[in-house]
């Protein structure tokens, strides 16, 4: 199994400090691969990333809700989606992204359409040589 960083992750990096592995990558270019990803064939399930994300965005593979309900006011950010954040990072940076949607209290999403693209990220995309 593996960890899974899902749509809500609005690349806040805290996750990256505490990997025990340094699986977990930031998706670049950022317009394409809006999250930040984590190698499958690396991670080693420990569970530490869970509590670093300030947005939840962290389950493991077989806890990914397919019917995740919102809170309200969180993002999501998905290739196509046309909406704006800006935000700052664990670091203090700037982060803005421009494929994001805000989800209503209550409103229903499936998050485990994010499963796939962690897979893809070190399979096909350009994250196939950023874990050695
Ligand atoms: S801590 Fe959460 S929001 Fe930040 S990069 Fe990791 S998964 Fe994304
Ligand atoms: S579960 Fe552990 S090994 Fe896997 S990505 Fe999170 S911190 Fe890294």
């Amino acid at each position: 199994m593996t960890h899974i960083i899902t749509s809500l992750c609005l690349r806040d990096s805290g996750c990256v400090e505490v990997c025990p592995v340094e699986c977990i990558v930031p998706g670049k270019p950022q317009e394409e691969w809006p999250w930040y990803y984590i190698d499958p064939d690396t991670c080693i399930d420990c569970g530490a990333c869970i509590a670093e994300c300030p947005y939840d965005a962290i389950f493991p593979e077989d806890e990914v809700p397919s019917a995740y309900t919102a809170k309200g006011g969180e993002f999501i950010s998905k290739i196509g989606l046309t909406g704006h954040y800006e935000g700052v990072n664990h670091h203090g940076d700037a982060v803005i992204l421009d494929c994001v949607r805000s989800l209503n209290a209550g409103e229903e999403v499936d998050l485990t359409e994010d499963i796939q693209p962690n897979y893809d990220y070190f399979k096909t995309g350009p994250g196939y040589k950023s874990v050695e």
